[in-house]
């Protein structure tokens, strides 16, 4: 579904991400993990146009879209949930999910939509008219990765879902990001926490200073030597 091949991107004289190549199947949960700094958000933020490629290619479902502005890609299915969330504050939680939909124009898909998203975090029905910079941490996140499903994306793209979350909530975030994979939605994940994240990952890769240094399945990632001691402090 989504192809990554010999990704260069350097902002300015730093060279961030070095000829990274890899591949996420449709349905798949895919997680690069690695520890702060060395690219992970870059790629994200490369794949959604955000900043661009110096070389290489990213080809979506057949097509490249390496040189594709951020709202062609949103509306090809693509949907980012950036790191740090990024909620829309003094606007309602309702507002913010508004938004993610702002390319479609199909109102009852819509509300249907908003219903679905209202069944994965109940927590946004009860705040559904409150100011967004009201909620904690956790429930942005949740509203944070609601506004990226009112998109109705294919692929979603989750920076660090989990970061700064209390326990309880990163379970729960989890198992939403497994609930979404259930409805056929393909998720790209990068997290630090890479327990949690080989843990529902169908693949991993695993990069150092910008470049993919080992690659497996979730399970043979938890369990390989360099992981457990690199990541999982084993
Ligand atoms: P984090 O977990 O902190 O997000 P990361 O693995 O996602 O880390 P990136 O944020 O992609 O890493 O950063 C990769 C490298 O590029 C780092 O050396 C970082 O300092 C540098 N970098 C990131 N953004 C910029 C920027 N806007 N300008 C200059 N350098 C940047």
């Amino acid at each position: 579904m989504l192809s990554i091949k010999n990704l260069v991107v350097n902002y300015g004289m730093i060279n961030a991400v070095r000829d990274v190549s890899f591949e996420v199947n449709k349905g798949e949960i895919v997680t690069l993990i690695g520890a702060n700094g060395v690219g992970k958000t870059t790629i994200l933020r490369t794949i959604s146009g955000l900043v661009k490629a110096a070389s290489g290619e990213i080809s979506y479902e057949g097509e490249n879209i390496t040189r594709h502005t951020p709202r062609n890609i949103v509306a090809s299915g693509i949907a980012h949930v950036p790191e740090g969330r990024h909620v829309f504050k003094g606007i309602s939680v309702k507002e913010n999910l508004e938004l993610g939909a702002f390319l479609r124009n199909d109102a009852e898909g819509i509300r249907s939509t908003m219903e679905r998203v209202f069944e994965h975090f109940p927590i946004l029905k009860e705040r559904i008219d409150q100011d967004a910079a009201t909620l904690s941490g956790g429930e942005q996140q949740m509203l944070a990765m609601g506004r990226a499903l009112m998109a109705k994306p294919r692929l979603i793209l989750l920076d660090e879902p989990s970061m700064g979350l209390a326990p309880l909530f990163i379970k729960e975030i989890f198992s939403i990001i497994e609930l979404i994979k259930s409805e056929g939605t393909t998720v790209l994940l990068i997290e630090q926490n890479a327990k949690m994240a080989l843990t529902v990952a169908d693949r991993g890769y695993v990069l150092e200073t910008g470049k993919i240094v080992l690659s497996g399945t979730g399970e043979e990632l938890l369990n390989s030597d360099e992981v457990q001691k690199a990541y999982l402090g084993g």
